[in-house]
Order: C-alpha cells, then structure tokens, then sequence
C-alpha cells in the first residue's frame, strides 16, 4: 500500500479483514494525515448530482453508523444536513435534477426547500435573491483524521506493517510486466500487489511503473475564522451552488471555502491574501452575523483535490500492469466516500 491516508488505511484494514496477509503500508510523511485528508473540512453527503457518488455515499453512511461498533473509534458522524441555496431558476433546476437521481438511487429523504423552510433550517443565511433550495437530512459531518485513525490502528492491530518516512522512489517491473520490487532511498520489497493510494500524487506514484493515472491535484483554500459563536456548531454545510461558496461551524470556529481555479504551481498549497478578503466579504454578505468578523490568519489553510477527468473514483486493477491496483480520483470527497466497501478482488 502506498500511501497512508485516510484511503490507504482503510483499504488495508478491508484487505485484513477480507483474509489477505502481510500488508505493508509505506507513508513518506512522519505522521499519518499529511497528505489531504489532515486538510479535509469533514462534511458528508450523499446529495450527489450522479447515481455513482450517490450509491458510494448510502455504502458508506452505513459504514459510519457502524463505524465505532466496528472499527472501535467515534468517525465523528453527525446529520446535521446539507442545505443547497439557488439564486436563480437555473440553479434550482440543476438541484431538482440531481434530486431526481438521488431519490432513483435511494436517498428519499432530500428535498426541495422554499425559502421560508431555508430561513428555519438556517436563520443565519440571507435570502436574498434566494428563490428556493434542497437539504438532505442525513448529510452532515465526519471527522476525517478519526477515520484514519480508526482504520489505520485496526490495520496494525490486525498484524499490518506501517513504515513512516519511507517514499516510494521506483516500482521495478519484471519481464511479465507485473511490479516485483518496489523501492524506497535505502531499501527494497519484493511484493505481490501494489496499491495506489498516493491521493493527489498518483499520477506521479503510476509514473514510476510507466502507467498513466489520470489524476492531477486542484488546490482549495480554507479561511477559518477566530472563535467565535455567531452560529450553532450544528448548523448546516450552507452552500451556495452559483460559486461554490459554503460555509460550516467546527470546533467554534467557521470554516469558509470557495473553490476557484487552481495555483500556477498545481501542488501549490499557499494560501492568498486576495481570495481571504474575497471569500471574507462574501461571507459577510451571505450570513450578516459574520459581517466584521475576523480571520485568523494563522488557522486558514490550503490542501489538494485529486482530481479524475469525470469527477468519479477509479477503482480497481489497471489493465496497463496486472498487479497494480488503483484507488485514487475521489475529486475530493475521498474522506466521505472512504468507508465504502470498495469492489477489488485482492
Ligand atoms: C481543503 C480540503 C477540503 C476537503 N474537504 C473534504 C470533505 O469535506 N469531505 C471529503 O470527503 N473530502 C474532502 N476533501 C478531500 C479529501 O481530503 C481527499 O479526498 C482524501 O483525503 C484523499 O485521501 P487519500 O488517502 O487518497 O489521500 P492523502 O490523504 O493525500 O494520502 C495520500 C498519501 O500518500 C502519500 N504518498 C504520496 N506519494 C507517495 C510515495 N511516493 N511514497 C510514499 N507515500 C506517498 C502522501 O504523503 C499522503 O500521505 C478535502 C480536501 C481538501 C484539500
């Protein structure tokens, strides 16, 4: 396994669990989370805009609700509901289209909302231009650094090997085509299967095998606020579909996010000065309570969306080298989508 996120760790305690022996997890960071999932904002949901998201969604709320029963550690599951915003009928048309896939799919409880069941399910949000909504109950939050630590510390316990500051430098291919040796600086290991599990770097990870993994690394930008209680920590993941703008309470601060395009350094995690007033100011103009409030500089952060070509996860085994196995592309909902029982054969 390379990689030990939140993905690494759970596929290898699903690999432990399903019977496979000897797994051997190899992290270059000194500590587990370094990657995206310690910059991960922690919401859930399964209001997807396709029938794949969604389905990976409803497998893996049900491994959350089982999660501490099984795994032994609180994921931090909380329904506190995600609440869609349009300002326009365009906007409200694209949430009833997603909407009628999610209910094919099987999420019956998203619904359209009108402005003055938005003002209760939120009082903090202007409706200003607002014309309409959707909000799905069920959605909410985890806690991704407890997801990997509850799959990565099962994974131990049930006999993997977990090396920190071990890179992968190269994967040596044999006459067969099939990975036989995977090598860090110092130090190599024969293997049986290799699985990608490097996030926003396994383009790079396929790369050492000559495979190309269509997946390429997007920053988004956090601003988090001082503390403050402006808003109930159970509020709603507000989102504005327009621009992307969205807004949750965690540990007593508001976390602000607004995707735009991505740095000229695409593994750039900078955080600009520019986008935080930006975002701040529009923070004020969506929730008058935040008007004024200030950022800590300090606690804004950036990290990296792995992103595919279609949005969706690749999954399983590469016809371009027979042993090595794929779990990379969540487009950032990797931490979300990671407790689901992913289909790979070992
Ligand atoms: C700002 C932000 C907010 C997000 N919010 C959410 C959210 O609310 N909900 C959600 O579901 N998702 C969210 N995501 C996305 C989520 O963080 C990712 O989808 C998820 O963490 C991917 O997990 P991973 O294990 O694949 O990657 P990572 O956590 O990045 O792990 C990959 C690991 O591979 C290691 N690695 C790479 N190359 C090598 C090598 N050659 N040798 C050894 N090790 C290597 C890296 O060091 C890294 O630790 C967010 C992401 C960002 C940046």
């Amino acid at each position: 396994m390379v990689g030990a996120g939140v993905i690494g760790a759970s596929v290898a305690w699903h690999l432990i669990r399903l019977g496979v022996r000897d797994v051997l997890v190899l992290e270059r960071g000194a500590t587990p989370g370094e990657g995206s999932t310690g910059r991960a904002t922690g919401g859930f949901r399964a209001q997807f805009g396709t029938a794949i998201d969604v389905r990976l969604s409803l497998l893996a709320r049900e491994k959350l609700r089982r999660f501490r029963e099984e795994v032994g550690v609180d994921a931090g599951y909380r329904p506190c509901g995600y609440l869609w915003l349009a300002r326009n009928a365009g906007e409200l048309s694209a949430l009833r289209a997603a909407q009628r896939i999610q209910h094919e799919v099987g999420l019956g409880e998203a619904r359209m909302v009108a402005p003055e069941e938005i003002a209760k399910l939120n009082p903090a949000a202007s409706l200003q231009g607002v014309v309409g909504g959707a909000f799905c109950p069920t959605d909410g939050f985890l806690r991704p650094l407890e997801v990997l630590r509850g799959y990565l510390d099962g994974a131990r316990r049930m006999g993997a090997r977990v090396r920190f500051g071990a890179e992968v430098v190269a994967l040596q291919r044999g006459a067969s085509g099939r990975i036989e040796k995977v090598q860090l600086a110092s130090e190599d290991f024969a293997c049986g299967t290799v699985v990608n599990a490097a996030g926003a770097w396994a383009g790079a990870l396929g790369r050492l095998a000559g495979v190309e993994v269509p997946v390429v690394p997007l920053r988004r930008q956090v601003a988090c606020t001082v503390p403050c209680s402006f808003l109930p920590e159970d509020m709603p993941m507000t989102l504005w579909p327009g621009d992307g703008f969205h807004l949750r309470v965690r540990d007593g601060r508001v976390l602000l996010l607004r995707p735009v395009p991505g740095a000229a350094d695409p593994f750039s995690t900078d955080v600009e000065d520019g986008w935080l007033a930006d975002v701040g100011r529009t923070a004020g103009e969506r929730v008058p309570r935040l008007a004024g409030v200030a950022l800590d500089r300090a606690r804004c952060w950036a990290g990296l969306y792995e992103m595919s070509p279609d949005g969706h996860a690749l999954l399983g085994r590469t016809p371009a080298c027979d042993n090595l196995v794929l779990v990379n592309g969540s487009s950032g909902h990797g931490v979300m989508h990671d407790p689901a029982p992913f289909p790979i054969a070992p």
